[in-house]
């Protein structure tokens, strides 16, 4: 039976000679925790498809409920606690768990820490399904949240209360590619006593790791970067042992249920194989459309961290290693421009989600005017204009992408 202490950070596949040098962050997506001597040699992980586990006798099954070893599968998956441990040692974490989706990764977060009368600050910006929970959702159950323009980080001081709990924001932000200072946020909340959780989706761990700025908890879509290809869901956050051991035992095992499939587990630990190299050619490939963008006649700003203009570049130089592939920009043109623009597109397709191999491209006004038919609360996310166009630049040959991009300006 495997138990939570076999899964841990540092145990199979990693090394334990003495004083070896920790391997690489690339060694690490590719081995960690998993050795395939204790699977008959399968050099890729076996996908456990199993609801339970049985016992030899009555006492070893007890003595696996006192020891929080494997006995439904709801709260333990041997493919899923791979992929744990392996983000817990990329994200530089103790401990990681991982759930169905980005947002049940969000939602286990603030409902297994917060309780009602609780406080949370969230920067006033944030991903849409993020902004629905904290408006609408948390409030229900009388949690209550407080936006503030965090890219000022002294903003948090007069936000924070006796009731405080919680800062939350993503940096990059969501859709902006605004950047927020996790260092300096972090030594505000915690002077306060206030723990910190950074959704880093935008970034994936190859180019930024809150935890080493100062956050206590972070948040992942493994949907995006990490998984990669676009073809699986799934959420992680990841922080100190205790915090997770209380999303797990609370948070996944009762509040959400929100359970990863283990063939999600599988796909997406495929996909983190190629993480870094995916990065740096989604980064290189971006830098190019964002430097020509900003020169382009039709377009009236762009926001990209890695570009010398962007508010937050000295920012994203101190916390991330490099760009990843998301820009946003405006056209002169504004909404209909953006609309016009993104209709002669042939090789970028039209859709949400982002991270993936291909190109994406999104108007987020469209799809809030769109969304109002259904649900009249919808809006636009506070500090999003009408002409925001949002990009996820994937891996295609960046002069196809650029020449796509071209013909798109062209016709606005
Ligand atoms: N966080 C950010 C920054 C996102 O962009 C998204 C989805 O787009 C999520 C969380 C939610 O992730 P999922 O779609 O996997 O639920």
């Amino acid at each position: 039976m495997i138990t939570g202490s076999q899964i841990a950070p540092g145990g199979a596949g990693s090394d334990h000679r003495p004083n070896a040098r920790q391997p690489g962050f690339a060694t690490r997506a590719i081995h960690h925790a998993y050795d395939p001597a204790d699977h008959q040699g399968a050099v890729a992980p076996p996908v456990y498809f199993t609801s339970t586990y049985a016992f030899p006798s009555v006492a070893e099954n007890e003595e696996a409920a006192a020891q929080g070893g494997v006995l439904y599968a709801r709260e333990h998956n041997p493919t899923t606690a791979i992929l744990e441990a392996r983000l817990a040692s990329l994200e530089g974490a103790e401990a990681c768990l991982a759930v169905a989706t980005g947002m049940a990764a969000v939602g286990t977060l603030m409902l297994s820490l917060l309780s009602q009368g609780d406080e949370v600050v969230v920067h006033r910006t944030l991903y849409s399904n993020t902004v629905a929970l904290t408006e609408t959702g948390l409030p229900r159950f009388g949690i209550r949240v407080v936006p503030v323009d965090l890219a000022e980080p002294a903003n948090l001081d007069a936000a924070i209360t006796a009731r405080t709990k919680l800062v939350y924001f993503e940096t990059p932000v969501n859709p902006l590619s605004a950047v927020l200072d996790i260092a300096a946020i972090a030594a505000r909340a915690h002077a306060a006593g206030i723990a910190v959780a950074v959704d880093s989706t935008f970034a994936s761990p190859a180019l930024q790791r809150p935890l080493e700025h100062g956050a206590d908890l972070v948040i992942h879509s493994l949907t995006k970067y990490i998984s990669g290809h676009g073809d699986v869901l799934g959420g992680a956050v990841l922080g100190r042992a205790e915090t997770i051991s209380q999303l797990h035992s609370h948070g996944l095992r009762y509040l959400t249920g929100a359970t990863l499939s283990p063939m999600a587990a599988a796909l997406i630990l495929r996909g983190l194989k190629t993480l870094p190299l995916r990065m740096e050619r989604h980064g290189s490939s971006a830098l190019a459309i964002a430097d020509m963008l900003e020169k382009h006649p039709a377009v009236r700003w762009v926001s990209y961290p890695q570009l010398a203009s962007h508010s937050g570049h000295a920012v994203a130089c101190k916390q991330m290693s490099g760009g990843s592939g998301m820009l946003a920009f405006g056209l002169h043109a504004g909404f209909e421009g953006a609309r016009r623009f993104m209709d002669r597109l042939s090789l970028i397709a039209r859709a949400v989600s982002l991270g993936d191999a291909e190109s994406l491209v999104m108007h987020p006004a469209s799809l809030s005017r769109a969304r109002k038919a259904l649900r009249p609360e919808a809006h636009l996310t506070e500090g999003v204009g009408e002409d925001l166009i949002r990009l996820s630049v994937g891996l295609e040959d960046a002069d196809d992408l650029l020449d796509d991009l071209r013909h798109g300006l062209a016709g606005v």
